[in-house]
């Protein structure tokens, strides 16, 4: 199936549902992924933090920057997020990795007023959960002017650093934020990667895909696993609570 067809289906599946739907009684558990999610894919912030993990991974082991980058996109294709990768195949220590990759300037973010706005019509609760860390997240948020919004982020750190898509990040995330059998049918997730929706539709929530040119053959591959979409985190949650 072509993408268009694809784009126009869930297209209308979200026109279709969003007519019969009343998102804020339906959904009591709102959950985010935070890089490219709940900020703007555009601005570049995560391909900066990308850059920075070559660079950490040319000096730790001393490589050129061809065989960085290899090494780091070898380890994000095995195991969903590099660090993972290096923790697993090279022993690495995950915390001074993150600090230095996190460390970007977030100059680009301004407070986001219209998507607090939008955030603050949510009657259920609100969470971030993020292959990144806490500090990176806070650090965001803070930028942003959202971060009060969010009552918990569950980060890498939370998931042991088995990151999404991997089944039992999803797990340890159910059992922190309260999720269980009975509510999770209650809970609503948003992300920009395709391939992280669907062990969350597997375990009953309703997911929503932030479109983006990256993911859109993933997401034309896992259509079944995605229930809405839209071009971006405001647009999608004006179309769900502005009524
Ligand atoms: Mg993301």
């Amino acid at each position: 199936m072509e993408w268009v067809q694809l784009y126009e289906e869930i297209q209308n599946k979200l026109m279709n549902n969003l007519q019969s739907i009343n998102f804020r009684n339906n959904y009591d558990y709102w959950i985010f992924d935070l890089d490219n999610t709940i900020y703007d894919f555009n601005l570049g912030l995560f391909r900066r933090i990308s850059q920075r993990m070559t660079i950490y991974i040319k000096d730790f082991f001393n490589l050129n920057h061809a065989d960085a980058l290899n090494l780091q996109k070898n380890m994000y294709k095995k195991y969903g997020l590099t660090l993972r990768g290096l923790i697993i195949e090279k022993k690495l220590n995950p915390e001074p990795f993150l600090e230095f990759v996190h460390d970007v300037d977030f100059d680009d973010l301004k407070k986001d007023h219209e998507l607090k706005r939008l955030l603050s019509k949510i009657n259920g609760q609100k969470y971030i959960y993020t292959n990144a860390s806490f500090k990176h997240a806070k650090n965001i948020l803070t930028s942003m002017g959202i971060f009060e919004e969010f009552e918990i982020i569950f980060d890498i750190k939370d998931s042991n650093y088995i990151a999404k898509p991997d089944h039992n990040s999803y797990i340890m995330m159910k059992e922190k934020l309260g999720l269980n059998d009975k509510n999770i049918n209650k809970s609503i997730f948003f992300e920009d990667t395709a391939k992280n929706l669907k062990p969350a539709s597997e375990l009953g929530m309703s997911t929503v895909w932030i479109e983006n040119d990256f993911n859109r053959e993933e997401a034309n591959l896992l259509k079944e696993y995605i229930n809405f979409t839209g071009s971006d985190i405001k647009s999608i949650l004006s179309n769900m609570l502005d009524y």
